[in-house]
């Protein structure tokens, strides 16, 4: 380490009180000083050394300062919090930690919920040449952690510059269900966002009969969508796709005058939504790019392979450009688990989203709830590895759990405990299959088998997933967070062990897909 000397004397003359470490992959040189992370017991902080007299180019907020000498000269140390003010000033110094547009590269995006979990992250993408969506956030999520956009993305810069990361990652705004929330993303720095339509699909649309459908097909609001019946009617019933299957068979879509207005009654309103949300987003970023993506992951149904055609023609009419879509599949896709469904409709299902984003696009297939879903990553890499994200969110909760298991127990078991009180109700927003009451109680457990008993066991693992909002925003009576403090500092007390749990799973779901580096 070429800045070590430098460091050590820092470090003799700093005196801290409490146990000190420096994340030696983040000591980078600029404009003549020295920048690197440490942390003070839980807290990380940002040290500058820099000469005596010397301006620093941005305004970073300093919490403690001092001069110390080095052979000869005097040198000037500030020490900083990693708060969200001095998160603006890193992200203004080096370009590194600022999210950016990723485009068609393959991907994964990696939604952390406790806030420290990133190096791990970072540390699983390392080799594969694929990159990373750091930052990730839905509404729905930062309801249910108290975090905001803002401090999602700003603790995703310290952890870059934590670990010295340099390729270039992505900040999702996911799930984005209404227009107004599109703003405070852009304002918070967000480069991603993810549609999500759903309140305005008509689910009901399969199962109108004609007259009705007729009805409301013609109650369309068609001065929006720009386009009369009679030229709609001309111009779908026309249109063909022609797609070719490995097997060397031929599938063309066309539309019948029903199907149409089935897919018409069903998506032009979400459509619509859509739209606005892209044409909101183009005025905010000008010039500047920005990856769009498409989310009808929450339909009712799985999406159909006209629907797929009828939904992406219509954005092609209004000049939406869009760099994912997520389909409902088939089968279902519970959280931290495997696919629970039939593999060979699942590789159909998949294969014909494949051929028409290929055909009409390309765009990326982007899979949600796509963590733990070990079953299906042989078929998606068979068929459209360089065209894929896979979106993960919960998985590094789950996993980071395991060490609050090793290294305490009873925690881990006030946890369960808690979880199983909230699972009722938290379980609404999710499609779930697990059963509280096939779980053990944790006290007839003995430590070492708290992981088997519920980390590596389908119910343990979607009621510890789906009730992480309760844990983390659990408070006592008065006041005080009830697990988030605690579970923050077993993971920051054994942070290596953290990472590596971490990044060893994120791992098994890239070379799942990627294959091996
Ligand atoms: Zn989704």
């Amino acid at each position: 380490m070429k800045y070590s000397i430098v460091i050590d004397e820092f470090m003799r003359v700093y005196g801290a009180k409490k146990p000190l470490k420096i994340y030696e992959r983040s000591v980078i040189r600029r404009g003549g000083c020295i920048f690197f992370l440490i942390r003070e017991d839980i807290e990380k902080k940002l040290v500058i050394i820099c000469p005596f007299k010397y301006t620093l180019p941005e305004r970073f907020i300093p919490e403690e300062e001092g001069i110390f000498k080095f052979r000869d000269k005097n040198l000037r140390y500030i020490v900083c919090k990693c708060d969200g003010e001095n998160a603006l000033a890193l992200r203004r110094m080096f370009t590194f930690t600022r999210p950016r547009p990723l485009g068609l590269t393959p991907t994964i995006g990696l939604g952390d919920r406790i806030g420290i979990a990133t190096p791990g992250h970072i540390r699983a993408i390392k080799g594969f040449g694929l990159l990373p969506v750091l930052a990730q956030q839905s509404i729905r999520e930062i309801q249910r952690t108290g975090r905001t956009l803002r401090e999602v993305l700003d603790g995703v810069s310290w952890a870059v510059f934590q670990e010295g990361y340099r390729m270039g990652f992505a900040a999702d705004a996911d799930h984005l269900k209404r227009e107004e929330d599109v703003e405070d993303a852009f304002q918070a720095g967000f480069t991603m966002y993810t549609v999500d339509p759903s309140d305005y699909v008509d689910s009901e649309a399969d199962n109108y009969p004609v007259s009705v459908l007729r009805e409301r097909f013609n109650g369309l609001p068609w001065s929006e969508m720009g386009i009369g019946i009679e030229r709609f009617l001309k111009v779908y019933l026309k249109k063909r796709l022609t797609l070719y299957l490995p097997d060397g068979k031929i599938r063309e879509l066309r539309f019948s005058e029903e199907n149409l207005m089935r897919a018409a009654v069903k998506f032009s309103n979400a459509i619509l939504f859509i739209v606005r949300v892209y044409r909101r987003l183009k005025s905010l970023f000008g010039r500047r790019r920005f990856d769009f993506e498409v989310s009808i992951d929450e339909t009712e149904s799985p999406i159909s392979a006209l629907e797929h055609f009828f939904i992406v023609s219509e954005l092609r009419r209004f000049g939406v450009r869009f760099h994912g879509l997520a389909p409902r599949f088939a089968g279902r896709f519970e959280k931290a688990i495997d696919y629970i469904g039939d593999l060979k409709e699942f590789e159909e299902n998949f294969l014909m989203h494949v051929l028409i984003s290929k055909a009409l696009g390309p765009y990326k297939i982007s899979i949600h709830s796509g963590s733990d879903k070990f079953s299906i990553y042989p078929i998606v890499s068979r068929l459209a590895p360089d065209m894929v994200h896979l979106k993960t969110s919960g998985t590094s909760y789950l996993e980071s759990l395991r060490v609050i298991a090793r290294h305490e127990p009873n925690l881990f078991r006030e946890i369960i405990k808690y979880s199983l009180k909230c699972f009722e109700s938290d379980r609404r927003s999710y499609f779930t299959s697990a059963d509280p009451k096939s779980m053990p109680n944790p006290d007839d457990i003995p430590d070492r088998e708290l992981e088997r008993a519920f980390l590596e066991n389908s119910s343990g693992r979607q009621i510890l997933h789906i009730t992480f909002g309760s844990i983390l925003t659990a408070r006592s009576e008065d006041g005080k967070w009830l697990f988030r403090e605690r579970i923050k500092r077993v993971l920051l007390d054994n942070e290596e062990e953290f990472y590596e749990t971490i990044a060893a799973h994120i791992r098994r779901h890239i070379e799942g897909l990627f294959g091996q580096k």
